[in-house]
């Protein structure tokens, strides 16, 4: 039988059950994704590299001896770190791995062994080194070891070798993109509109690259590459293109008037909009005011306003007896709405506010719906209960969803409540400007990035662990005067279990060392409740000192709280250690934040600590956290909606990204449910393109 794109792996020559198990469980189910498994990069074999001679930022491919492998303990946590050393005629130098790539991947080197190791130099305390290479033993008879020439080099696993994936890929190629045509997904019209090169002669030049194509192909700036990575965001892009549209038909109530209610509110606040939130408000009254639903996004950093903004905009509603939901990711969360919601616009204007969640008592739940229902409360705040389908609206026109990385694209639809109401969606994780038209392409954006003025900036510092009691005598100095404290330990991504257990043996030593004072405990094994609980003690000032895992991270104001302390801050990311210490600073108190950081410690890890000691600013800190870390990463797959690109990269790649916004938008507006014939393949792909996005 020949082979064919949609042939099922197992059935290829040299594949058996075993090796099928291997590759179906990196998704390769196909023939076709086989193709799709792209290098990670390649090998370029032709210069002959010494030690002594690499400089740092290097991409190298050398051949050395394993002088010693050794496992060295990460500071006090459970973790180890593996450091291969290479020596050669001229030098030596040390591989660190800060985890291991598969289970017996280091039992692989003895002494004296000959390996080729490829990756990039880095210059880390003034010393060369390599960070995750991949490391080969050498085999002499190896007849690759003696060609002059590019490899391309596959993520490997157990079992599963460069080599091997490099063979089947010959066997495929040869029988299909040599052979017969390969399917060409794009027409004519865009491929030269974009300069874009075939699937099949881009394949070819990924898995089997000429020599002379080497510097590019190691950039990822080669033609190949380039109409890969289009098409990796080519569909995302669509995909967001055509929600979009789909929107623009959909129809909404226009909410739209003179604005006096706006207005007398605002005369009534203690403080005047800043710049930002008067910006982003007149764009959020622009909107509502058409008969096309509002889908907009407002991003600011913690305390820079965004609720304030929301409130007016449900007042805007309310004026025309329009309601408005509210919806927040927890109870905390959603009383202090309500709170707010009651001060600023009941007092003023007599607007009834409701507030629904899974606390209250049947009988009162049964009240608030109903007068949600009669439309006597023209503002509801809530958490998922206002989900539910008891929870019904007489004239729902307006939805705002706090926090939004909480709620996925599927809440917000059964929000809707079989209506078009408009949506704001408010979140305080900033994400860099040229990621959020991807991220968030279904939604507009508008930025609040601005703070409030006569807030005092946080005090943010780094220590190490010698200074501890240095600390602890500061926390004790800054109770004393009637403040509070967060001390937040890191998840342990391993196992719950050791999370746990960390966190409750810090809450045991630290009780310890302050006798005096109340604590409480608050981790992600707690059920809701008792989490409530734990809170709502902390902000009523019943505990002194909270410790706590990353669950405090989402938006709870406690303004008395100014004392964070970060245990084992290298372990977080920079986005989280900002959202972290947004939880002070929220009051009329000067504020600080500890990062207590590990002895060992990658470079990365402290030039995190740098940037969040540098500055307060959740932009800069959310365009350096995507820097260092790379978009896979930062913006976690499932929470962003986006799919796991294989080959594309939204930092590298931003203009390629730009193009294939530009052709998604032609392609609709040639063909808005392409049903062209030259568009047939587009719409069949995408079909399947979309099942990955949105699922
Ligand atoms: P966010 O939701 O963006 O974290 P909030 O809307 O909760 O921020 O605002 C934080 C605090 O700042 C609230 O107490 C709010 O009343 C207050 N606030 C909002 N806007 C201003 C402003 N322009 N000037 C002074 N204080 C403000
Ligand atoms: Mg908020």
């Amino acid at each position: 039988m020949p082979l064919e794109l949609t042939t099922p792996i197992q059935f290829m020559k040299g594949v058996g059950p075993k090796l099928g198990d291997l590759l179906r469980k990196r998704g390769i189910d196909t023939v076709s994704d086989l193709f799709d498994w792209y290098p990670r990069t390649y090998e370029d074999r032709r210069a002959a590299r010494t030690i002594s001679s690499l400089q740092a930022e290097q991409i190298v491919s050398l051949a050395a001896m394993v002088v010693a492998v050794k496992q060295i303990p990460m500071g006090s946590s459970h973790r180890k770190m593996y450091e291969v050393t290479l020596g050669d005629a001229t030098g030596r130098i040390n591989c660190k791995y800060f985890r291991v790539p598969y289970r017996g991947y280091f039992d692989r080197f003895a002494r004296n062994q000959k390996v080729r190791i490829s990756g990039k130099v880095i210059l880390y305390r003034g010393k060369l080194e390599f960070h995750h290479p991949d490391i080969q033993p050498i085999y002499e008879d190896d007849p690759e070891e003696l060609k002059d020439i590019l490899i391309p080099v596959y993520t490997e696993t157990e079992g599963l070798s460069t080599a091997k994936v490099r063979k089947l890929l010959e066997q495929a190629s040869a029988e299909i993109i040599s052979k017969s045509e390969y399917p060409e997904i794009f027409p004519a019209w865009l491929r030269e509109k974009y300069k874009l090169a075939t699937r099949a002669q881009a394949l070819k030049e990924v898995h089997f690259p000429h020599v002379d194509n080497a510097e590019y192909l190691l950039k990822f700036t080669s033609e190949a590459q380039h109409r890969i990575i289009f098409e990796e965001f080519f569909w995302i892009e669509l995909y967001m293109a055509s929600i979009r549209e789909g929107v623009r038909r959909e129809k909404a109530i226009a909410i739209s008037n003179d604005g006096a209610w706006v207005k007398k509110i605002r005369e009534k606040l203690p403080f005047e909009l800043t710049g930002a939130q008067e910006r982003t408000l007149s764009e959020v009254l622009v909107d509502i005011a058409k008969p096309h639903p509002m889908h907009r996004l407002v991003q600011g950093d913690v305390g820079s306003g965004k609720t304030m903004v929301a409130l007016l905009a449900a007042v805007q509603a309310a004026q025309n007896g329009i309601q408005t939901a509210i919806m927040a990711p927890t109870e905390i969360l959603a009383e202090q709405h309500f709170k707010n919601a009651k001060k600023f616009l009941t007092e003023t204007l007599g607007i009834e506010v409701e507030l629904i969640t899974g606390r209250l008592k049947t009988k009162e739940y049964k009240a608030a719906v109903e007068r949600v229902k009669s439309g006597e409360a023209m503002i509801c705040v809530g958490t998922h209960a206002l989900i539910e389908e008891s929870v019904e609206f007489k004239n729902l026109g307006l939805v705002i969803v706090d926090e939004q990385h909480r709620f996925g694209v599927e809440q917000r639809n059964k929000l809707k409540k079989n209506n078009s109401p408009h949506f704001l969606v408010m979140t305080a994780t900033p994400i860099p400007r040229t990621l959020a038209m991807t991220v968030y392409g279904d939604l507009d954006v508008s930025i609040i990035d601005e703070l409030p003025p006569g807030r005092s900036p946080i005090v943010t510092r780094k220590v190490f662990p010698t200074a501890r009691e240095k600390v602890f005598g500061f926390m004790r100095e800054q109770i004393s005067k009637g403040r509070q404290a967060y001390v937040i330990y890191p998840l342990v991504e391993e196992s719950e279990k050791i999370d746990l257990k960390n966190a409750v043996e810090e809450f045991e030593v630290l009780q310890a060392k302050f006798p005096e004072f109340k604590l409480g405990l608050l981790h992600g094994r707690m059920k809701g409740e008792e989490k409530e609980a734990v809170m709502a003690d902390f902000r009523d000032g019943k505990t002194q000192i909270l410790i706590s895992t990353t669950v405090v991270e989402v938006g709870v104001d406690v303004p008395n709280a100014t004392i964070m302390v970060i245990e084992h801050a290298e372990r977080f990311g920079l986005s989280q250690l900002h959202q972290l210490r947004g939880r002070v600073g929220r009051g009329e108190h000067k504020s600080y934040c500890v990062l207590m950081l590990g002895y060992a410690m990658s470079e990365e890890a402290l030039k995190r600590a740098e940037v969040i000691v540098s500055t307060t600013d959740g932009f800069k800190i959310s365009e350096a956290d995507l820097e260092l870390r790379g978009p896979g990463e930062f913006l976690g797959r499932r929470q962003s909606g986006l799919p796991g690109f294989k080959m594309a990269n939204l930092v590298r790649d931003i203009k390629i990204l730009k193009e294939a916004r530009d052709a998604a938008h032609e392609l609709l507006a040639r063909d808005p449910y392409l049903t062209k014939n030259e568009h047939a393949l587009i719409k069949e792909q995408f079909e399947k393109a979309k099942t990955h996005i949105v699922g």
